[in-house]
């Protein structure tokens, strides 16, 4: 039987997951992007990937709380197949942390944690209110001994993770190729219709040359780019601080409150720290602001001085595609698959999301 020939456009973190999960189920997948695999200034690269079902509930919805909870169940799952899988089998699997969370807030800050930890207690459903834990000084310190004597008290998220984002993604390329994807990169794809991708080579020899391929079924998963298809859908602009530093050394993710922004610091292995996110109303696809560096500096400066030797390695900056309810989508419209609206939570939904999406893709054909 002649398997099932998907074109994806877009092959950021929805785009690369889905053609795994397709690839692994027997379809021939065909990926289109304008970016190289590795280029940085994409939602999905630039993303701090921390995994926050419940943190994330005091902006978002049960919506995004479902599919963050079904997400964390297979993040491990999907993390050790593709290790099974990976050809460079002597890297070690995907960094992935489930060690909950911690939220504190500096003295003149303390309303805006209490704030938080009501709005958290409100929307939580009364099965998950036992994962918020107030921690004294104490309790604060055992957790997180680099915290010690700083913060009067904070919250515990148990059960809160984070994924290394760019091992993640190269992981996929490596799967990907090796199940025989045919990936174009530097590509725009300019058009889509129900059984055919048409695009534009942007570089090279061909550059200009537009060609279009046939395939069964169509998948835009571009992101922020899909937006000239898909009403509703803006780009919402993040910048994030990619620092390395000896001095200090945290087990799990820190969000720092403050009655503007939420900041955090997320550890990365080899004394890594992705210091996150501003998240501001704009399609402005430009370098990190002076601004922006300032207040990343700062907030990280301020959870511990020995910071303040941090070697900065970089900055990026990224569109986050969200629609108008801030919600993920998966859905067909006119005869188009798409995935996309992953917003703030991409990571933290992606998994569940794909999963849906694969099936209903898989369900559709005779
Ligand atoms: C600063 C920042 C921090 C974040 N932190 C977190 C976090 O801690 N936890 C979490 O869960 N989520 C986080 N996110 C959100 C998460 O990164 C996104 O939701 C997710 O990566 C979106 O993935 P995507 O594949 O839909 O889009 P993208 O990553 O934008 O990928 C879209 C792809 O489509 C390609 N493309 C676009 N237009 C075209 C075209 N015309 N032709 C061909 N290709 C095209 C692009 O080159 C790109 O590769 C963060 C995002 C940002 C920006």
């Amino acid at each position: 039987m002649r398997s099932l020939h998907i074109g994806i456009a877009g092959a950021g973190l929805a785009g690369r997951m889905l053609a795994w999960r397709l690839l692994r189920a027997g379809c021939r997948v065909t990926l289109l992007d304008m970016r190289q695999r590795d280029a940085l200034d994409t939602a999905s690269m630039a993303a701090a990937a921390m995994l926050s079902p419940l943190a994330e509930l005091a902006v978002s919805d049960a919506v995004v709380f479902a599919l963050g909870q079904r997400s964390m169940a297979l993040w491990p799952q999907w993390i050790d197949e593709l290790h099974a899988a990976d050809p460079a089998a002597d890297t070690p699997p995907v960094y992935f942390r489930q060690q909950g969370s911690l939220v504190v807030a500096h003295a003149p800050d303390q309303s805006s944690l209490a704030h938080f930890t009501r709005l958290l207690q409100h929307k939580l459903p009364p099965a998950y209110q036992s994962q918020v834990q107030r921690l004294d000084t104490a309790a604060l310190a055992t957790l997180e001994p680099a915290l010690a004597g700083r913060f009067a008290q904070g919250l515990y998220l148990q059960g809160e993770g984070q994924v290394a984002n760019d091992q993640w993604m190269a992981a996929l390329a490596r799967e990907l190729a090796r199940l025989g994807a045919v990936w174009h990169s530097g590509v725009a794809v300019q058009a889509l219709e129900p059984r055919c991708l048409r695009a534009r080579r942007m570089a090279g020899e061909h550059a200009g040359e537009e060609f279009s391929i046939p395939v069964d079924i169509v998948v835009d998963a571009r992101g922020a780019g899909s937006k000239p298809l898909l009403s509703g859908l803006r780009g919402v602009r993040g910048e994030v601080l990619r620092v390395e530093c000896k001095g200090v050394v945290l087990q799990r993710p820190v969000r720092l409150m403050h009655p503007r922004y939420q900041l955090y610091v997320v550890p990365r292995p080899d004394h890594l720290f992705v210091v996150g996110a501003t998240e501001l109303e704009s399609e402005d696809t430009g370098p990190v602001t002076l601004r922006s560096m300032l207040e990343l500096g700062s907030a990280l400066y301020s959870l511990h001085p020995a910071f303040g030797e941090a070697r900065v390695l970089s900055l990026l900056s990224a569109l986050r595609p969200a629609l108008d309810n801030d919600q993920p989508a998966c859905m067909q419209q006119d005869g188009i698959w798409h995935i996309n609206g992953l917003y703030r939570h991409g990571y933290l939904c992606a998994p569940a999301l794909v999963d849906s999406l694969t099936r209903q893709i898989l369900d559709s054909t005779p």
